[in-house]
């Protein structure tokens, strides 16, 4: 089989057999990967120091004849994010990032998108730049990649369209936003302001350039919060097994 190359994010390592490491990762060209590196927990210069958690690497690999194991034939360190391993919040945020990709994209379903998102989110968050932001823009934008982006262009239910005035509330079972008139405001129905739909509708826009400045104020931040924690809670809530990192 001819060797196969890609920028690649290190998602799990386990051990396997005496020597081995299989390892689990997200490659910018062929996505979500597992694969076998032989004798990489013996001292093995193909593999040094770069077979880490949420590293940043260069991956050589080979496909098997038969099954979904690849073989990795080296790995070459571009970044290892040290500082998500200095901090433990940062742990969990960068976990949960992990296990969202791996939920939306399974094995052998590739974007480059998503990979390039990773990668921005898990560089940001390592630099401490604007975590929270980060965590939001990161939410938003994998949904839509991974195909569950939320409607903001008018109500599911009465269909009026929504031209950026007045309330609108958030319709988990539809993924969907409402107007006043169909539903009413509650903590299980958050709530967004003119401003909070304007700045999730330019999450969600493909013509988006990655950055972790969003605009809009505290209060547009927190919304977010509530209407994407309800959002993923009710899409992919079951699928999660580590704790939600809040
Ligand atoms: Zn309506």
């Amino acid at each position: 089989m001819e060797p196969k190359k890609s920028e690649a994010i290190i998602l799990r390592t386990k051990d396997f057999g005496e020597s081995d490491l299989l390892v689990t990762f997200f490659s910018s060209l062929y996505g979500n990967l597992k694969g076998v590196a032989k004798g990489a927990r013996r001292s093995s210069k193909r593999f040094v120091n770069s077979l880490n958690i949420f590293s940043l690497v260069n991956l050589e690999f080979r496909e098997r004849r038969s099954g979904d194991l690849v073989w990795l034939d080296s790995c070459e360190l571009i970044d290892g994010f040290p500082g998500i391993r200095s901090d433990y919040n940062l742990l969990l945020r960068a976990s949960y990032m992990v296990e969202m990709t791996e939920i939306l994209f399974p094995l052998n379903v590739p974007s480059s998108e998503m990979f390039q998102l990773l990668k921005f989110a898990l560089s940001s968050i390592s630099n401490r730049r604007n975590t929270e932001e980060t965590m939001i823009m990161f939410q938003a934008r994998a949904m839509k990649i991974g195909g569950f982006g939320i409607n903001v262009s008018k109500c599911c239910l009465c269909g009026r369209p929504y031209k950026g005035e007045g309330r609108a509330v958030f319709h988990p079972p539809s993924g969907s936003i409402v107007c006043m008139a169909c539903e009413k405001e509650s903590v299980l129905i958050p709530g967004m302001k003119p401003d909070t739909v304007q700045v999730l509708a330019q999450l969600q826009s493909p013509d988006l350039s990655l950055s972790n400045t969003l605009p809009g104020d505290k209060d547009v931040l927190g919304e977010l919060n509530r209407v994407l924690m309800a959002h993923i809670e009710h899409r992919l809530g079951k699928r999660f097994k580590s704790a939600r990192y809040l």
